[in-house]
């Protein structure tokens, strides 16, 4: 008998690997009290919503070599992050996830450890959102790993966030700290001493998607729109702005960055506003709420409900001006730059 340590999913084959995953999954895979009337083990699952709320549906797909490296992840951290993607976008419609689908590619050579350590992931974080695992697709993959996770959500018709849900004089507020992500990249192509840095490789080996926040926000019943920062502050700025026919102004002394990624930053030789506009992958909520005469005391109000509820902080970061204004920087000495640089783009490569 092979040590199962040094065992190779060739050595397996391809169902009973789906049975070994799915005991992995455990409490994540069960369906009693979750909405699953048939989960893994059929052609699909069927599934009960909560009568009269609408179906949310995002999936996020992790490309070895393109969006993850082995030497920085453990097949845990990997699991864990490949769901927090997907969990952070139903997060910003301001839905509840509810169940996920995970479709595999590997290769033949993969050790079996490492794929059951990404069900362990997935299985962790599922829990911590009661979650549910209903099936997925296994396949070989000639060179490199492929995880692509599909989650569904749900939320009643009349509280859903969209993008285009801002309005001109919206204030723009941002959850908890940017720019910790691409910190922890840095940290590890640099490589180098450490620098106080596991802060910043949690924020990108293990996001904590903000789908508690959401639902904080939500409950206030002030949201216009709503997008997860997945791209740079930047970024989704103006894809809010875009998709509402507005401009947006964002104030670069609010953008709230913590002093370890201020830290790294000095230390790596790197500019701290340049994570937290361009870097991407916080996934932090960025939100608007009416403007106004009641804006302040609305803003500190809702900022301080959710501190209680889910210790994250809120911060004002910017407004949303009339269309035709385009994306700015208000710098600290209060000139304003136009910011027509953007995050990440797959296909640019820039
Ligand atoms: P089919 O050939 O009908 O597509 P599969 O053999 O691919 O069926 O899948 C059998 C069952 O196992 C299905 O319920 C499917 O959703 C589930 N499944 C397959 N791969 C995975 C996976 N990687 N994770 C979770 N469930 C999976
Ligand atoms: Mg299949």
């Amino acid at each position: 008998m092979m040590r199962e340590k040094k065992m190779q999913i060739r050595d397996i084959g391809e169902f009973p690997l789906i049975e070994r995953l799915a005991e992995t999954l455990g409490h994540a895979a069960r369906g009693a009290g979750y909405g699953v009337i048939c989960g893994i083990g059929d052609d699909a699952a069927v599934l009960q919503m909560t009568p009269g709320y609408r179906l949310l549906a995002t999936c996020d797909m992790l490309v070895e070599g393109v969006h993850f490296d082995w030497n920085y992840f453990t097949p845990q951290q990997l699991g864990w992050k490949a769901l927090a993607v997907n969990l952070s976008d139903i997060a910003a419609m301001g839905a509840r996830p509810r169940w996920a689908l995970v479709s595999l590619g590997l290769p033949p050579d993969t050790l079996l450890p490492r794929v059951e350590g990404v069900y362990h992931g997935i299985s962790q974080l599922a829990d911590r959102f009661g979650v549910t695992l209903v099936g997925g697709d296994t396949t070989s993959s000639p060179a490199g790993t492929v995880i692509n996770i599909t989650v569904l959500g749900e939320a009643p018709r009349s509280r859903i966030a969209y993008r285009s849900g801002a309005r001109e004089g919206d204030w723009l507020l941002v959850t908890g700290e940017l720019g910790g992500s691409a910190a922890g990249l840095a940290c590890f192509q640099e490589g180098g001493e450490p620098v106080g840095e596991e802060e910043v490789t949690r924020a990108y080996l293990t996001p904590w998607p903000r789908v508690r926040e959401a639902a904080v926000l939500m409950n206030s019943g002030l949201v216009g729109a709503l997008n997860d920062i997945s791209d740079g502050l930047a970024s989704e700025t103006a894809e809010i702005a875009s998709a509402s026919g507005l401009g947006a102004v964002i104030m670069e002394e609010r953008i709230p960055i913590s002093s370890s990624v201020r830290r790294i930053a000095g230390h790596l030789g790197y500019d701290p506003l340049r994570w937290a506009l361009f870097g991407g992958e916080d996934f932090e909520l960025l939100l608007t709420i009416p403007g106004g005469k009641g804006a302040p005391l609305q803003a500190r109000r809702l900022a301080r409900s959710l501190k209680k509820a889910t210790g994250t902080p809120l911060t004002i970061v910017g407004r949303m001006l009339p269309a035709g204004e385009g994306i700015k920087l208000e710098k600290k000495d209060g000139t304003v730059q136009e910011l027509s640089e953007r995050g990440y783009n797959h296909f640019r490569g820039s």
